[in-house]
Formats: structure tokens, C-alpha cells, sequence
């Protein structure tokens, strides 16, 4: 098997992977790269006509952007998606085409990328499916969608090749706390991950999405001005309405008129009551009751681009949201050329903003900024929600790996930029211990195909590759992949199927676990991580709360130290803490925190004695 990067490496939008088995040639995803380097129709690394099928994710443009273009270059198998995704598709996709046809009509020289009859083709070579159900893609090839809790469709992809294993795709992956969208399913098991990043570096703040917004409308209505929420059309701008309705219905807003200006309408809401079944179980039920969850009173759909233009040039406070969510066209910009430059109203960003977009730079607090070739001043006040983004943070993504009951044997991490993937690439890293890669655009790795030995163990069957992955200059063996839960005890299941019973409880597993991981170089990994030296009485308290915090470092270990400390003195509480680690009762479940453990108290207790004891008091009275 071979996979090569085409998009979204090293960055948010463009996603394109390209895939080649035995047997088969096909795609994840086909999209369009965003940012105002960007180019609008690049260049296919490969010949469309040679593509066997697409796989695609979810309907966002920076996914399925490209397909038309992939289909009038000679793609010509078959696209497969869940059902609301090509529903979803095929509305972003003609609101594209008819974008660019606008575009072209106004400006000499510019080109559409593609155009309406190029998306009625491209509807044709859609084959859907739901969630859960194995598609034979090819001879060698089985896909399988799953909830990814994203957006309206959006499916994480579970790969099944012949002779080469399994591959996970995320796609985008959701943070589980919408209240429309399921939490993303489960990574069960699998041998290779392609993994977003969009947060890979960030953790979404605990404020209250609904609160803030409240209070920016609330604030910009007694200044008179306008409240602009640009929006990609499907996805948050569902999550908003929901949220304004119950605002509204709470009679928490003013008299405030609400745009949703899209020429894709109410289309899109609908398209929701005819997907409910994709939707969180107690949302749907505001469906089942005739509601429309999506609509209130103060609400309107703007169609035409003239209502649009209307709206925007008069000065009365309003609510609008539109797409693009970056600013890079689409009927905000209409809103923006009559807004940005008036200090009472407010810009409010509810996704990611892209390196490179006018959504980023404004983000970034630019006071200067070109749009669509004018340039304006940025007057108005700019906010940002984050609990409204539709992807998982640095938590979510790494538990989604963790959650695995098979570890992967590599992870590759895709969309995001280059801080974020760096960060989930580290964390997996130091924690797993699992080889992962942050792969440039264009790079390729190469699998040999392999023989997969399949053990069975009465009623446990476990596909079983016994190879050792490099991780720097380690070899490790994921031994994750092969513990077997019986009865008797907890077996570890090799080449030769069998060693033995290697623990009766699951705590002693904890302690062997640990072993392995330190015998695995985890102490070389240790020292990378450790506190210097000389510790700053500051840094020694924070890390040690740190490890408090966790139950790394316990109120009864605090206790016990206190004691030594007063009765016994620094060095020979030093020694007993040096005895503690090498004896691996510091902290048995991890090698790696428990030397980190070991230097910090060291160094905090030769630096500050009389500290150490009031900070283990503390903590011992907790
Ligand atoms: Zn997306
Ligand atoms: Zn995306």
C-alpha cells in the first residue's frame, strides 16, 4: 500500500489523499485548498481517469471542493458517502459553481473552476450509504462510515485492504458537546490512523457559547450596530439558529431582526429534518413534536443577492449570518463592505480561520485588510467563540486516539497548521509511544504488503502482525495490540500465539505495563522532559500541583514526606524518594512521570526545604 499526501498537509484546508493498493487506486477526500495564496484550480498531481473511487468524508468545500473538477478531468468511478453528505455535497457544491459563475460574469480573466453541469455530473458517480455498513469498494478494498460528530453526514472512514490492513480516516472530527451533533464514535482498532489537527495545539475554553453570543448582541443592539457571524452554511450556522431560538424563546434577546443570508436558504435547514436521523437523539425529538428547531420569530431567509445588498446598506441593528466562515467570498462580504469600518458593530467568529484568509488576518488583529481587492479599516469589534467550533481540541483528538482498544502502528496527522499537528504528533508520541508523522504535501510512504497471521483464541480472535515500529532510534513493539482478557488472567498473544499468563490482576498489569514501557527508552524520553536542575520555587510548586492534581502524587505520599522532611531532614528525605523511584513506587503506572516526579521533589527539596514541607502540608490536607 501506498499513501500520498495531496492537501491539507501542514495545513487546514485542501484535503486530498491519495491512495494506491494492489489492486486499487482511489482518494480521500478532493478538496479545495482556502487562503489567499491559494490557488483556485490547481494542478492534479495524478490523472483523474486512472482514479478508481473517492471516499469522501463530509460535504465541507475544502473536502469536496474539487470533485467536479476531478470529474470533468476524467474521473469516472464511482464517489462514495453517506446519503446526507451528498445531499449536503450537492448544495455547497452548485452554491460554488454559481459563486464562481457571479465571480467570472464581474471580473475580466477570471475563470469558474468549475460550473453546474460540471456538479450535475459529478451528482451522478455519488454511491451512498449509511453509517455502519461495509461497502465493497473495490476487489481489495472495504469502507465502512462512521459518526465523525462533525458536521450534517460527516463520517470518519474505517479502510479495510487486502493484505496491507486496516486504515482509519477521520476526516473532521467533532468536540461532543453540540447539542445537534453525536459525539464522534470510537476508534476501535486499527493498524494505520490519518488524523485531523485542526486543534491540535489548543484546548477549547470552558465558556458558555450561548452566554457570549447573548451578551455580543446584547451590547452591539444598545450601540446600534450589526452583529456579523460569518458561517460556512452548513454546520455552525445550524448550531447558532439553534442557540438564537432558544435565546429568543428565553426572551433574552431584543426585538432584533435575524438574517440568515444564504442563497442556499432554508434549503439548508430542511435538509436537516430529512437527516434527522443522523442528528442527536434528543434534538430530533423537536422534529417528531412539528417544530421547526431551526426557526423563530425574529428570524428571516434572505435569497437574492439584491435583499442581500439591501439589507447591508441599511443602518438598521440586525443579526446576520453568512458564508464564507473565513471571508474569503460569499455573501458576507456584501455585510463586511458596509460593516467593517463602523466601531458599533461587531464581527463574531464562531470556526477556524485559516492561515492565509481575510478571517485570519482580522482574527489576528490586523487594522488594515484587503477584501475581495478593496481595502478597508477594521472599525469594528472583533470576538471570538471557540465552544461553537465544530472540531475536537488538543483533548479530544488525542483521547480519540487513546481510546483505541488496539493501539495504531502509525498515525499519520493531517490538517492543521504546522504548531497544531507538531503538538498531537508529540503528545501521541510521548504518551503511546506510537510512531507518528506529520507528513509534508506530497510526501509518500510506502507499506510492503504483509501476511497477516490470524490468532484465535477460542471465542477471541485478534488479527496479529508481529512487527516492531521505529520510533527515533527505538525499536517498539505495540504490545498493546495483542493483550487478551481471559478469565484466568491477562495473556499477551505473540508470533508463536502464546506466552502465557503474565498477571492475575489488572493492577499488576499496570505495574508490568510500566516496565515495558521504561525497558521500551522511556528513560531517555524522561530526560528530554525533565525540570532543570536548579528549580525555580515557582515552577517547582506549579509541577508539583500538576502531578497532585493528576493522583500522580498523593496526599498520602504529601503526608508521608512532610513527616521525613521535619523529623528526618533533607538528605534523607531525598535518599528515601531516590529509593522510592529505582524501587518503581513513586509512580508505577508511568516510567516516564514518575522520574519526572523523582526530579522535581529532588530539586525542589535540596532547593527549598522549608517550602516543600508547607507545599506537601498543603497537599496532604487537601
Ligand atoms: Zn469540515
Ligand atoms: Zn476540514
Amino acid at each position: 500500500m501506498k499513501i500520498q499526501f495531496l492537501g491539507a498537509a501542514k495545513e487546514v484546508t485542501g484535503s486530498c489523499i491519495l491512495i494506491e493498493t494492489r489492486r486499487s487506486k482511489f482518494l480521500l477526500d478532493c478538496g479545495q485548498r482556502q487562503g489567499q495564496d491559494a490557488e483556485s484550480s490547481p494542478e492534479f498531481q495524478f490523472n483523474p481517469g486512472e482514479i478508481d473511487f473517492v471516499i469522501l468524508s463530509h460535504a465541507h468545500i475544502d473536502h469536496s471542493g474539487l470533485l467536479p473538477k476531478l470529474v470533468a478531468e476524467g474521473f469516472d468511478g464511482e464517489i462514495y458517502s453517506t446519503v446526507a453528505t451528498r445531499d449536503v455535497a450537492e448544495l455547497l457544491l452548485e452554491d460554488s459553481a454559481k459563486i464562481q459563475k457571479e465571480a467570472a460574469e464581474s471580473e475580466v480573466g477570471l475563470m469558474p473552476v468549475f460550473t453546474e453541469e460540471d456538479v450535475a455530473l459529478t451528482m451522478d458517480k455519488f454511491s451512498v450509504y449509511e453509517w455502519n455498513v461495509p461497502i465493497d469498494a473495490s476487489d481489495d478494498v472495504t469502507v465502512t462510515f462512521l459518526d465523525a460528530g462533525h458536521i450534517l453526514g460527516a463520517s470518519i472512514s474505517v479502510i479495510d485492504i487486502s493484505g496491507a490492513g486496516r486504515l482509519v480516516y477521520t476526516g473532521d472530527i467533532g468536540h461532543g458537546h453540540s447539542p445537534i451533533m453525536n459525539p464522534p464514535a470510537k476508534l476501535n482498532n486499527t493498524d494505520f490512523l490519518i488524523i485531523e489537527s485542526t486543534y491540535g495545539a489548543k484546548r477549547h475554553p470552558a465558556v458558555n457559547p450561548k452566554e457570549r453570543l447573548k451578551q455580543i448582541i446584547l451590547d452591539t443592539y444598545a450601540n446600534k450596530g450589526k452583529v456579523l457571524i460569518p458561517a460556512f452554511a452548513v454546520g455552525r450556522s445550524q448550531e447558532i439558529l439553534y442557540i438564537l431560538k432558544q435565546l429568543y424563546e428565553e426572551k433574552k434577546l431584543p426585538n432584533i431582526p435575524v438574517y440568515f443570508d444564504t442563497p442556499l436558504g432554508a434549503e439548508t435547514t430542511s435538509l436537516y429534518r430529512h437527516h434527522q436521523n443522523y442528528l442527536r437523539a434528543g434534538f430530533r425529538s423537536s422534529f417528531l413534536k412539528g417544530e421547526n428547531p431551526f426557526h423563530f420569530g425574529t428570524l428571516d431567509f434572505i435569497r437574492g443577492n439584491n435583499r442581500s445588498l439591501d439589507v447591508a446598506s441599511s443602518e438598521e441593528p440586525c443579526v446576520v449570518i453568512a458564508a464564507s466562515g473565513m471571508l474569503t467570498g460569499g455573501r458576507i462580504l456584501n455585510h463586511l463592505e458596509t460593516t467593517l469600518e463602523d466601531p458599533d458593530s461587531s464581527l463574531v467568529f464562531v470556526g477556524y480561520q485559516a492561515e492565509g484568509t481575510p478571517g485570519r488576518e482580522i482574527l489576528d488583529g490586523k487594522k488594515r485588510v484587503e477584501i475581495a481587492g478593496k481595502e478597508y479599516e477594521v472599525k469594528l469589534k472583533v470576538h471570538y467563540i471557540p465552544g461553537l467550533s465544530a472540531h475536537a481540541d488538543a483533548d479530544g483528538l488525542f483521547s480519540f486516539v487513546n481510546s483505541a482498544s488496539i493501539l495504531p502502528k502509525k498515525i499519520f496527522v493531517v490538517h492543521g497548521e504546522p504548531e497544531n499537528a507538531e503538538a498531537l504528533r508529540r503528545r501521541i508520541i510521548n504518551n503511546l509511544r506510537i510512531d507518528t508523522f506529520v507528513p509534508e504535501m506530497g510526501y509518500t510512504e510506502n507499506f510492503m504488503d504483509r501476511e497477516v497471521v490470524k490468532v484465535v483464541e477460542k471465542d477471541v480472535h485478534l488479527d496479529f502482525r508481529p512487527e516492531f515500529t521505529k520510533v527515533g532510534e527505538l525499536e517498539v513493539y505495540p504490545f498493546t495490540g495483542a493483550l487478551l482478557k481471559k478469565q484466568d488472567g491477562i495473556h499477551l498473544i505473540s508470533k508463536e500465539q502464546y506466552i502465557g499468563i503474565l498477571t492475575e490482576t489488572e493492577e499488576e498489569l499496570e505495574t508490568m505495563l510500566a516496565k515495558v514501557r521504561s525497558k521500551a527508552g522511556l528513560e531517555t524520553e524522561a530526560e528530554a522532559a525533565e525540570p532543570a536542575e536548579g528549580i525555580s520555587e515557582m515552577a517547582f510548586k506549579e509541577e508539583l500541583l500538576k502531578y497532585a492534581d493528576a493522583g500522580i502524587f498523593s496526599r498520602s505520599r504529601a503526608r508521608e514526606l512532610k513527616s521525613m522532611l521535619e523529623e528526618e531532614g533533607r538528605d534523607a528525605t531525598i535518599a528515601h524518594i531516590n529509593k522510592l523511584a529505582r524501587k518503581d513506587r513513586l509512580y508505577p503506572l508511568d516510567a516516564t512521570k514518575q522520574e519526572v516526579l523523582r526530579r522535581v521533589l529532588v530539586a525542589g527539596i535540596n532547593s527549598f526545604p522549608q517550602k516543600a514541607r508547607e507545599l506537601f502540608e498543603d497537599i496532604s490536607e487537601r
